[in-house]
């Protein structure tokens, strides 16, 4: 038997899936984000020069297509392993001149992880970014947007919201100077850390080693290097989520994976998802429009929810059915014997055809009906019989009352909409 690939998965049932992408739709609406799409390949460099050659991302976990043309590395395609730098090339490719251009994308993207429990080799994101938005402002009103709908659809699970201000590349300078003076002077720390130390030495704040951890509790902290204008918007940011009344908490340690953030970066994560436990991720990405080619900068926000970690969740505080999830089954026509199936099947399409859910049984007994009823959850069962038949009418069973009663087929409608 061929099995599906290591870390991808079959969703035998969308309706949770389509539900939450509704929800999060009409969300965006009110915030008047419209709904973009773009390829699921793209050119390996987009993602070289966006998220870094030195990320995990880039080095590790890309999947590059072979090109048909031996030795071409002219074009070398890959599948995307995240959205928002295909937006921005979207972005500048188009010559979008409004902006801010608030924009969203949903589905798959691809990273050749470890699979494990919300981490998947294929997996879907919800891209939801702002290009051409320079305002602190609007860091806030998109971190409260989200918050606001994680507050709406997890009502019962906890959840954190960490905040960071990672400055702009002057401040990085300054920092990661003061960064390296304290690892030199620190020892112990794990060989991957010395070797992010040379590579990316902000990495090191991702480390799991618990020496590493430890010891980094000790060391600068970024936003004690900001400059007076970063510093300036970092405290405005703060005094906005505390005006719109958005918990967080300041983690000066997240730095998130991916080169292209400056200034805020933020990550919704909650314990009931285990290691795996950030479901949103984002931040401020000031220059990456001009790094994939724009005449001029377009600062910008930008956040991407995990919809796999998300469904998760609503999985653990079994919130399933209040996210309205598959509504159960409307209206089920029971016909008792063969003849009166036609019957049973014009009584359904009527039905339908009226905007209402209905299915038709065509096989089993009198009590595998009912018992099938019962599983699908129908509110009310129509039967019919010989009797009916002749009489033109059905028996309607409401099901959570019990009560029935004989409704001419012409009234049908008019007594399931009552
Ligand atoms: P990132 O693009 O790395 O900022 O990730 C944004 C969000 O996508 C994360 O917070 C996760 O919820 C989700 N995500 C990232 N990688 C994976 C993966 N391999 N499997 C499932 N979800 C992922």
């Amino acid at each position: 038997m061929i099995s599906r690939i290591k870390g991808t998965q079959d969703v035998l049932n969308l309706t949770v899936f389509n539900n939450v992408i509704g929800q999060i739709k009409n969300h965006l609406a009110l915030y008047s984000f419209i709904e973009i799409q773009t390829p699921l390949i793209e050119s390996l460099d987009l993602f070289q020069r966006s998220l870094g050659q030195d990320t995990d991302v880039v080095s590790k976990e890309m999947f590059v297509i072979e090109s048909r043309q031996q030795n071409d590395s002219s074009e070398r395609i890959c599948l995307r392993p995240e959205m928002t730098a295909s937006m921005v090339r979207a972005f500048n490719e188009n010559g979008i001149q409004q902006v801010p251009w608030k924009v969203f994308s949903y589905g798959p993207c691809f990273r050749y992880e470890r699979p494990q429990k919300g981490r998947y080799r294929q997996f879907n994101q919800i891209s939801m970014e702002i290009i051409g938005a320079s305002s602190i402002g609007y860091d806030a009103q998109f971190i409260t947007m989200l918050d606001r709908f994680f507050n709406h659809m997890l009502q019962e699970i906890d959840y954190t919201l960490e905040i960071n201000f990672l400055g702009c590349s002057d401040d990085r300078i300054v920092f990661t100077d003061a960064l390296r003076i304290f690892l030199n002077n620190s020892s112990g720390i794990c060989s991957q850390c010395q070797e992010r130390k040379e590579r990316n030495i902000m990495r090191i704040f991702d480390c799991k080693n618990s020496v590493c951890k430890d010891m980094y509790l000790n060391a600068p902290i970024i936003t004690d290097y900001l400059c007076d204008c970063c510093g300036g918007d970092w405290h405005q940011l703060q005094e906005y989520l505390k005006a719109l009344s958005v918990n967080y908490i300041h983690r000066p340690t997240l730095v998130r994976g991916l080169d292209y953030y400056n200034k805020t970066v933020f990550e919704f994560a909650s314990n009931s998802l285990g290691a795996q436990n950030a479901f949103c991720g984002g931040g401020r990405y000031n220059n990456l429009a001009k790094e994939l080619g724009a005449k001029e900068d377009q600062p910008s926000i930008g956040a991407a929810i995990g919809v796999e970690r998300f469904l998760l969740l609503l999985e653990a505080c079994k919130n399933e059915s209040d996210a309205s999830l598959p509504a159960s089954l409307f209206s089920l026509v029971m016909p008792m014997t063969i003849a009166q199936h036609t019957q049973a099947l014009l009584i359904a399409d009527m039905v339908r055809a009226d905007g209402l859910q209905s299915e038709v049984l065509l096989e089993g007994s009198i009590k595998s009906m009912f018992r099938k009823a019962d599983k699908l959850g129908a509110t009310y069962v129509l039967i019919i019989g010989e009797t009916e038949q002749q009489n033109k009418i059905v028996k309607i069973k409401n099901m959570k009352s019990g009560h029935e009663q004989e409704v001419p087929y012409d009234q049908i409608i008019h007594y399931l909409k009552q």
